[in-house]
């Protein structure tokens, strides 16, 4: 990595700098924060300022916007200069090439569906932006670089297809066995080439761990290793892209709240974030299944991590939320200023189906049961104004528990990826595994 950075030279000079949340003196360039992922301190990287937009910006100027404009009027000052405003512009338009439609369910309830690129949820966004940053950064230096990255399911899916075929980039993946749908293992473990897949014997927490101590690990530091999870600002910061756009579409309202079915949080922070620069959103809601440790967090101002638990929205079952210390380092002073912006709540997996019938029930709406857990949340924002959910996965990706069938076909991209060959490395829960796997893999199969 430290050849890497030193061919893109150093830009600190009036470039947004990001800084460590373990040590704010800690302040890396953004291709320095793009390329190592996680900082030196084992910190999350975050923006050393919020660029303030104004609250007219997202509700009189925005609606005029398409959602790549606002994405490039939002985004630019997080990447430049190192990316100037037209490269930004050509990387969100060939990122965000997929519809982000705002069902109306009622006067006061709506669907943010952000499922309709090409893996079906809504990691395509940061990892299909992340992919074009990373691959503009190494093709610069005309490097290799290696993408770790654990998955619970939605997050290996959507960075395997995002970084396919990159030349530059080799994608390991490791999911836990046994822990991902069907059709999330099909969508990682068959594209080949330069995605390589490991069943991982373990929970997505050793998954995570495993990442964490590679990188951690300077014998493995000429792979370039760069970690492709929502810690990368690459892919957490353009999430607070579709709040913005959201809002702009519904800003003739004035009480809008978001319901955030979370796990490890980057979603939402996102969110956060965009209130940060002047979203005028209400409040938002922190929607997780019985892996509770945020709502708790919000009710009793202390954090308690735990083991993960496993439910029917498994993309949300994380027991240490990584980007809590992002939400920490926004909100210093802790739960009480925290508790202004954010409520939260956690629901069963017998509330969720239940969720999934009603919405079919009351509004011929068909959720899968992240989606649901989203809902759920927004049915407890008891104040009056529009609740926004965010539906996070396709009810083809979960069709089990879906109240009846779909009629119509699967999507396309679904259907090839179920026809073709599933190849996949099994490993143990261990460090060692995963380093021999790195160093002696070649960068394509
Ligand atoms: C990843 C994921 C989530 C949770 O998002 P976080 O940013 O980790 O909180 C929710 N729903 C789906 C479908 C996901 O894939």
């Amino acid at each position: 990595m430290a050849s890497l950075l030193k061919v893109l030279g150093s830009y600190s000079f009036l470039a947004m700098l990001y800084l460590s949340t373990k040590n704010p003196r800690l302040r890396v360039t953004v291709s320095e924060a793009v390329l190592c992922g996680l900082a030196s301190d084992g910190g999350l990287f975050m923006p050393e300022s919020v660029p303030w937009l104004g609250s007219d910006f997202f509700a009189t100027c925005a609606p005029r916007l398409s959602l790549q404009q606002i994405a490039c009027r939002m985004l630019s000052s997080y990447f430049e200069p190192e990316f100037n405003s037209r490269q930004i512009g050509e990387i969100v338009s060939s990122a965000f090439n997929f519809p982000c439609p705002i069902i109306k369910l009622s006067d006061s309830l709506f669907a943010l569906e952000l499922f309709h690129g090409p893996t079906l949820a809504f990691k395509d966004f940061g990892a299909r932006f992340m992919a074009g940053v990373l691959s503009s950064l190494l093709q610069r230096s005309q490097q290799n670089a290696t993408v770790l990255v654990a998955t619970s399911g939605d997050t290996g899916s959507a960075v395997a297809n995002a970084f396919f075929n990159c030349k530059n980039v080799r994608v390991v993946v490791l999911y836990p066995k046994g822990r991902v749908s069907k059709i999330q293992e099909m969508q990682m473990t068959t594209l080949g080439g330069n995605i390589h897949a490991l069943e991982v014997e373990g929970s997505f927490d050793d998954c995570q761990r495993m990442v964490k101590e590679a990188f951690r690990d300077q014998s493995l530091s000429r792979f370039n290793l760069t970690s492709a999870n929502s810690i990368n600002i690459a892919r957490f910061i353009p999430q607070m892209v579709y709040y913005a756009y959201a809002f702009s579409r519904l800003a003739t309202y004035r009480n809008i709240s978001f319901s955030v079915p979370s796990g490890n949080f980057g979603n939402l922070c996102a969110g956060l974030l965009a209130k940060r620069m002047g979203l005028p959103a209400k409040i938002f809601f922190a929607a997780t299944n019985i892996n509770d440790a945020v709502p708790r967090y919000l009710e009793s101002g202390v954090i308690k991590r735990g083991p993960s638990k496993i439910t029917i929205s498994n993309a949300m079952d994380v027991g240490d939320p990584s980007n809590f210390s992002r939400i920490e380092h926004l909100y210093p002073e802790g739960a009480t200023a925290l508790r202004e912006d954010l409520c939260g709540g956690s629901f069963t997996d017998k509330e969720t189906v239940a969720a999934i019938r009603e919405l079919y029930n009351r509004y011929c709406y068909h959720a899968d049961p992240h989606a649901a857990v989203g809902y759920l949340g927004a049915q407890k924002l008891n104040h009056a104004g529009q609740k926004i959910f965010l539906a996070t996965a396709s009810p083809y990706k979960f069709g089990n528990y879906l109240a009846c069938t779909i009629k119509s076909e699967l999507p396309t991209a679904l259907n090839e990826c179920l026809k073709r060959k599933k190849k996949s490395t099994s490993i143990g829960a261990d460090s060692k595994e995963l380093k021999n796997y790195i160093i002696n893999r070649p960068l394509c199969d």
